[in-house]
């Protein structure tokens, strides 16, 4: 089902049945019966593919759903995710799109092996020629490694967070996985995670990088 936002804008639930565009409406097909990861399909009680508006400006991407995101089928909504929502709102952020690398939830929330990566990738991919964002808003290593080549773990996030990649389809903040800052519980990482997201806001509406503080 779609809520009008403007004329351009249709809001949707990955989740929701009842589409109108065949793209999405195959795309979510072919995730929901995917079996690429052998672990991580046997059990699955859901898929979580993603939510927000198709077009939308701004896409926040993350690593693997985790035990709350695959109850309810929806992204980022367990404390972490909480923690960023209300920071995405704070920084005056609407109609944004947030998903993760993963569509279904590693055993006991491990971080996704290399070769699920690969394997989820063209879904990503396919999201993301869909929702044509101007800004994607990398949330830790896993999500950073899409567009970092190399293995994840030598991705060192807080150095270079707040890094802004120019990708000639959108822009790509580098920035911590909300639970970082939440078990951190750190102002000054707070802070920066805040000023990540205005820059984000800041990118949608056209700023040039070299203008900004
Ligand atoms: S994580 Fe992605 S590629 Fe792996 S089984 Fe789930 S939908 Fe398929």
């Amino acid at each position: 089902m779609f809520t009008e936002a403007n004329s351009n804008t249709k809001y949707l639930t990955w989740q929701e049945k009842s589409f109108t565009v065949l793209d999405m409406t195959d795309l979510l097909d072919r995730i929901r019966v995917c079996d690429r990861c052998p672990e991580l399909c046997k059990d699955r009680k859901n898929v979580v593919i993603g939510e927000g508006p198709i077009p939308a400006g701004i896409v926040f991407l993350g690593e693997a759903p985790g035990a709350e995101e695959e109850r309810t089928g929806r992204p980022f909504v367990g404390a972490s995710g909480t923690l960023l929502r209300t920071m995405i709102f704070q920084a005056g952020i609407s109609g944004y799109h947030i998903l993760n690398r993963l569509k279904c939830r590693p055993p006991d929330n491990r971080p996704p092996e290399p070769e699920e990566l690969i394997n989820c990738r063209p879904f990503l991919k396919e999201q993301l020629e869909l929702i044509k964002p101007k800004v994607i808003v990398a949330l830790g290593r896993y999500a950073q490694s899409a567009f970092i080549a190399g293995d994840p773990l030598d991705i060192k996030v807080t150095r270079i967070a707040g890094k802004v990649l120019e990708l000639p389809e959108y822009r790509v903040i580098l920035t911590y996985h909300p639970s970082f800052v939440m078990r951190h519980r750190n102002r000054e990482i707070q802070r920066f995670f805040g000023n990540h997201l205005r820059l984000a806001k800041q990118l949608e509406a056209g700023c040039p990088l070299s203008v900004l503080p």
